[in-house]
């Protein structure tokens, strides 16, 4: 899909998916081609009200620059007058963390097939020298074989170099984030244990009623697997492997 100039008339819209802090998320087809696409439509209102341009600019320029079949495609984007739209691959399935949620815990062929699936775009990303920074169930989606596609790039960075802004949310942040210190690409493997630990028992694992417990778990890096005949041995070291030694 590379064309010099799109605009809403290249598109029938079709049904609303879901709304965003920033905008609308919509189905369409491209008009041409009969391509199944998602457009993601920003006020501009919105983006001066949160000071959120060059946050926007930043997402767009990383996501469009990446072309692996578990990240989620940015095919283009044009905006009007009150507009910035996204034209994106379509995730038909949703948010992965809406599966779960329904099915509770995957089985552990389905959450390898998912952690091998994030391994597999992290590593892409990181050759890359971007790191996402935000990974979390929400920010996962699947497409209509429910192959998984990272999302939500607002986050990331394009760096070699080690960071120090906090960001993300906080059950999957890791330690060296929370403590403020340099970061680098290793914060985006440290999810794939927390993941890895959700999608088998349901829960991240340092999750508390309030924020500080969570955080002053992180930091301890404060481990521990209850006791469920689902979870193998094997398993339980994959997870107490990534996690501390990331
Ligand atoms: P967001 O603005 O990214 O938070 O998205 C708002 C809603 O639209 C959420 O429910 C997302 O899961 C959904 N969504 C966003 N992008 C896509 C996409 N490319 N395909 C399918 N659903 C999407």
């Amino acid at each position: 899909m590379e064309k010099p100039e799109w605009s809403m008339d290249d598109f029938e819209i079709g049904k609303y998916i879901g709304e965003g802090k920033f905008g609308k998320v919509y189905l369409a087809r491209e008009k041409q081609s009969g391509y199944v696409v998602a457009l993601k439509v920003i006020f501009k209102a919105k983006l001066e009200k949160y000071r959120f341009h060059a946050h926007l600019r930043r997402e767009i320029e990383i996501q469009h620059g990446l072309d692996h079949p578990n990240v989620l495609r940015l095919f283009a984007w044009f905006h009007d007058a009150e507009r910035v739209v996204l034209v994106l691959e379509y995730a038909a399935r949703g948010e992965l963390y809406k599966l779960l949620r329904t099915v509770r815990r995957f089985s552990e062929r389905t959450a390898a097939t998912y952690v091998a699936s994030l391994a597999g775009a992290l590593a892409y990303c990181h050759k890359k020298q971007v790191i996402h920074r935000d990974i979390k169930p929400e920010n996962l989606l699947l497409d209509i074989e429910g192959r998984l596609k990272i999302a939500d790039f607002g986050w990331a960075v394009r760096s070699n170099a080690k960071r120090h802004t906090l960001c993300g949310t906080i059950d999957y942040l890791a330690p060296e984030m929370i403590e403020k210190k340099a970061h680098d690409h290793a914060v985006d493997n440290w999810t794939l244990g927390i993941l890895c630990y959700e999608f088998l028992y349901g829960s991240p694992p340092f999750e508390a009623a309030e924020q500080d417990d969570t955080l002053r778990r992180i930091v301890k890096v404060d481990l521990s697997f209850p006791t469920t005949p689902y979870v193998s041995a094997d398993a339980k070291d994959l997870i107490s492997k990534v996690t501390p030694w990331h």
